[in-house]
């Protein structure tokens, strides 16, 4: 039987202008971002270039984290793209593609996703917010700081049942936990690919995710304890606000106001309980 996220099925059926035209799909890979990467420096490939996957045996987060998902249970896909976006706006790309995830789930399955600064996607489940996908943006920048090419990837549990889903400090979830009943995959990519072509022409015409995101973040109002790479103790405090470059504003117990860059960052809210 063929799989129905092969390059043979989807291929006739994209409705993007050029998102995912140039499309490889993998059974099985250590990470999509790595081969993307990694082929693109072999041989440039097309803006757009989409990997997808069934199974990752090295899926990777922030920080040398893992991501884990069983076979078949997931979209796991990585997208190349040369945003060209200045210093102060590279991680619009990330926040755009969590907004096409949130649109995408939202308009396919009625679910209403947010997400967890920096990259987390989550949902609620009994009053608490469980992860449900998770997104790393790899890039190279120019002398100017310029985001040139970058890798989009991203990772969503769609069909994980309760017994597969990883031990995770953020609770994890899966949608089809959310819907009791199992998503059908093809049209959750299709359509996040529409709303991720879009987003991204937008963002490239200007427009700016950060208001959008911004009102998709759960984070903002919360407690939260930020440990730091750089920092022996973790800083304590509360999530205020989110700059116009998406780093985010933690107040202190001493009422010191601290803006932290998502890259050496990890955040554990009230809601990892
Ligand atoms: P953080 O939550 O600190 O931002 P990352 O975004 O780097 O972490 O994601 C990696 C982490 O996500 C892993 O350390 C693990 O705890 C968790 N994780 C791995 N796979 C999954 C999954 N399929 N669903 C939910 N959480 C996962």
């Amino acid at each position: 039987m063929g799989n129905e996220l092969e390059a043979g099925h989807i291929l006739p059926l994209l409705r993007t202008n050029w998102l995912g035209h140039s499309f490889r799909f993998f059974s099985e890979i250590g990470s999509t971002n790595v081969a993307l990467k990694k082929d693109n420096a072999k041989r440039p490939l097309p803006n757009g270039t989409l990997y997808l996957t069934d199974f990752q045996t090295a899926g990777r987060g922030r920080l040398n984290r893992s991501w884990v998902a069983p076979k078949e249970s997931s979209l796991l896909l990585s997208i190349l793209l040369r945003p060209n976006l200045p210093p102060e706006n590279v991680h619009w790309l990330t926040m755009m593609g969590s907004l096409a995830a949130v649109e995408t789930v939202h308009d396919q399955l009625g679910i209403e996703m947010r997400v967890k600064w920096p990259n987390d996607l989550v949902v609620q489940q009994k009053d608490v917010w469980h992860k449900v996908g998770g997104i790393l943006v790899e890039g190279e920048f120019d002398g100017a700081g310029q985001l040139t090419t970058a890798v989009y990837g991203m990772g969503l549990n769609l069909n994980i049942p309760a017994n597969q889903l990883p031990d995770a400090t953020t609770p994890a979830t899966s949608l089809m936990m959310v819907l009791q009943r199992p998503v059908e995959r093809e049209q959750l990519l299709l359509t996040f690919l529409d709303q991720f072509e879009q987003l991204y022409e937008d963002m490239l015409g200007g427009y700016s995710p950060v208001a959008d995101w911004r009102d998709k973040l759960v984070t903002i109002g919360q407690t939260v304890t930020v440990s730091r790479v750089s920092d022996a103790e973790p800083l304590l405090g509360t999530a205020v606000d989110i700059t116009p470059s998406g780093y985010l504003i933690v107040k202190d117990e001493q009422g010191h106001h601290h803006t932290l860059q998502a890259g050496d960052v990890s955040l554990r809210g009230c809601f990892d309980n």
